[in-house]
């Protein structure tokens, strides 16, 4: 069975979008395709397949019809020639740096990022003398800031935007013309917006990568990552890195992905909305020093989000006048919010940067980095706007 149409617009290709089945039953959903290995029908079949020169499944490292059907429709939602999903958002970040820097080159990297992510650039690279030039969030809307640290070792232009945890918004289009002067790869994580809220390939984005573990798959219930480029950089990263290293994403993850994306647009669009309402009401509370989200005009950065976000997104940052202590305050007595890290799922988590998600940051890095210390960072969640609120309110 094949679906050939899905929709001309986002919301309908969201809840359809995948081509080819895989299934030989009229199910609605298509089935998980749980085995490590695929039947051949005769030697010259297995040949075949093996050489490229017939289509067909092999072992599930390298490809399976479950974990297929998700890259199919994350390319088609962020407008790629394909996509690689993996074990998580590390190891696509990982494939993708590991791809496309060699011992002398360098990459050149907003150092606003996933705690992860900068532990990645700014740790374990410096072993394989891969060298990162960090630029501040302040400095990273500036074509004169960012121009002078690119040169002809640059192997790739890194960005997350809106970024971790301060929600600083980079220009994706300013970036992306850099990258195609200077004939290098631009990579951007798309995590915080979805592929719904934002299209960085559209913008000029070469690679885009995310943790589906938060809204891709919504519902906190897997680990998993996505690379979307074009056929020749996924090629690429599949020989030279994914299938040998082998942080492939099981068919039941891909499958959980692939359900939570079909209310992929309502959830976005609802998680906005909400995250405005607790925004505007946190920018007003008496406690409340500042807040950093993007949908508000106070954000330094807003108008650049208008421009490339069809929405905010859910995540919010913000810091009281009592500091350190009264945001500890507040992270032991919230009651609806969940202390937890990560971010995207139904339920509003809450977390604290400085001492979870960016502890790998030193103090000097993290003022680098423009977190403060007392900085608390709300994923808000699905529930009713004024029961987060409340719960905040009481808490506070
Ligand atoms: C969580 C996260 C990652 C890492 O993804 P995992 O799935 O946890 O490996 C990378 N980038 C961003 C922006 C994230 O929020």
């Amino acid at each position: 069975m094949s679906q050939t149409y899905t929709g001309s617009r986002e919301e309908t290709r969201i809840v359809h979008g995948i081509k080819s089945c895989h299934t030989t039953s009229m199910d609605l959903v298509p089935p998980i395709h749980m085995t490590s290995t695929f039947k051949f029908r005769d030697q010259a079949h297995g040949a075949g397949v093996f050489s490229g020169a017939e289509d067909g499944f092999l072992y599930t490292r390298i490809s399976n019809p479950t974990v297929g059907q998700l890259q199919e429709k994350i390319a088609l939602l962020e407008g790629t020639e394909d996509a690689i999903a993996t074990s998580s958002g590390m190891s696509a970040i990982a494939s993708v740096v590991m791809t496309l820097a060699r011992p002398g080159d360098n990459i050149v990297a907003c150092n606003a990022l996933y705690g992860g992510t900068f532990a990645l650039m700014h740790e374990h690279l410096a072993q394989f003398d891969i060298n990162v030039r960090f630029i501040s969030p302040a400095d990273s809307n500036d074509a004169g800031n960012i121009v002078p640290l690119v040169d002809n070792k640059t192997r790739l232009l890194y960005i997350e935007t809106p970024a971790n945890p301060t929600l600083d918004v980079i220009d994706i289009g300013l970036w992306a013309s850099i990258a195609a002067n200077n004939n290098t790869i631009f990579a951007v994580d798309n995590t915080f917006a979805s592929s719904y809220l934002q299209k960085p390939a559209a913008l000029g984005a070469d690679i885009v990568v995310h943790s589906a573990t938060k809204y891709l798959g919504g519902h906190g219930d897997i680990i998993g990552g996505i690379i979307a480029a074009s056929s020749e950089i996924t090629t690429r990263i599949r020989e030279s890195y994914f299938n040998h290293f082998g942080p492939a994403m099981s068919p039941f993850n891909a499958w959980l992905v692939l359900r939570g994306l079909k209310t992929l647009a309502i959830r976005m669009n609802r998680h906005s909305d909400t995250a405005m309402k607790v925004a505007m009401w946190l920018e007003n509370h008496p406690k409340v020093s500042r807040v950093y989200y993007p949908g508000l005009v106070s954000h330094p950065n807003h108008l650049i989000a208008a421009k490339q976000m069809k929405d905010f997104s859910g995540i919010i940052a913000f810091e009281l006048k009592g500091g350190m202590a009264a945001g500890k305050t507040v992270l032991d007595s919230v009651k609806l919010s969940t202390l937890a890290v990560s971010l995207g799922d139904c339920e509003t988590l809450i977390q604290h940067p400085a001492s979870m998600t960016h502890s790998t940051y030193s103090a000097e890095e993290l003022k680098k980095a423009g977190i403060a210390e007392g900085l608390i960072r709300l994923s808000v969640g699905l529930e009713h706007p004024d029961d987060i609120i409340e719960d905040l309110d009481q808490a506070m």
